[in-house]
């Protein structure tokens, strides 16, 4: 099986200072991975060289059997990449309704052979916020929701791209156990339908119930990939993150 995502030897820079250093990582299509790292390890701007947010130094990321390398985010996004955001990026003067047509719309667009089978964006809106749970909430606006909820409706604006890779970065930092369990069975549903997550989370319980696979940066550097249940016993990885 050939990968979905594959990242070759990435480096990245911020003046002097090595953010990522020599990273490969492997992605299948389908799997769930967790990837972790102390605070500063390089996990997000590893997001945002695999979105085009940020552009690597030198590797390269190939996605879909495509280079990415020079691609922009807008049209990573096309080829099926998505994110959500540490803290959730909502349009703030729109409707959850509003929020969810904006990426559809833009999706439809971007992809004509959509605009048939999508052809109705409000009940394609609709799906999309009951999957969530906010189907309730439609015409209310983004100041009205709890922090869970706004995770919810940041995920579910990454979905609206129709992603193959969706990339949860930090999605459930700050909730309680059942606001985390779940955010935890919405990705386990999205995954179930066939979007391959990347799963970037400090919460170890969450991380270990969701992870087929686990990848840990350190510095930069990834110094461990494989079974969760080994990884979190590798003596580097406790050394330098469990263990703190
Ligand atoms: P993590 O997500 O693992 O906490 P980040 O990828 O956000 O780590 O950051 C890795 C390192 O790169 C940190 O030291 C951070 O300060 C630095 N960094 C991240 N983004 C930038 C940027 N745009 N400019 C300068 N330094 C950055
Ligand atoms: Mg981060």
């Amino acid at each position: 099986m050939s990968s979905l995502l594959h990242i070759d030897n990435i480096t990245k820079r911020f003046h002097g200072f090595v953010a990522l250093d020599g990273v490969d990582l492997e992605v299948q299509p389908g799997e769930r991975l967790g990837l972790i790292g102390p605070n500063g390890s390089g996990k997000s701007t590893l997001v945002n060289c695999i979105c085009g947010t940020l552009q690597n130094d030198s590797g390269n990321v190939q996605f879909d059997g495509k280079p990415m390398n020079g691609l922009a985010a807008h049209q990573r996004t096309h080829r099926g990449i998505a994110r959500s955001f540490q803290l959730p990026r909502p349009f703030h003067s729109m409707t959850l309704a509003d929020n969810l047509r904006i990426p559809l719309l833009y999706t439809v667009r971007a992809r004509e052979g959509m605009l048939h089978a999508h052809s109705d964006l409000g009940a394609r809106c609709h799906e999309l916020l009951d999957m969530v749970g906010l189907a309730a909430k439609a015409k209310q606006m983004p100041r009205d929701l709890t922090q869970v909820e706004m995770r919810k409706l940041e995920l579910a604006r990454a979905v609206a791209a129709e992603p193959k890779l969706l990339i949860a970065d930090e999605a459930m930092a700050g909730l309680s156990h059942s606001e985390i369990d779940d955010i935890l069975a919405l990705l386990l549903r999205l995954n179930e339908r066939g979007i391959t997550i990347i799963l970037i989370e400090h919460i170890m319980s969450a991380v270990m119930s969701f992870s087929q696979r686990l990848a840990v940066l350190v510095s930069g550097r990834k110094v461990a990939d494989g079974k969760p249940e080994e990884v979190v016993r590798d003596p580097e990885v406790v050394r330098a993150y469990l263990g703190q």
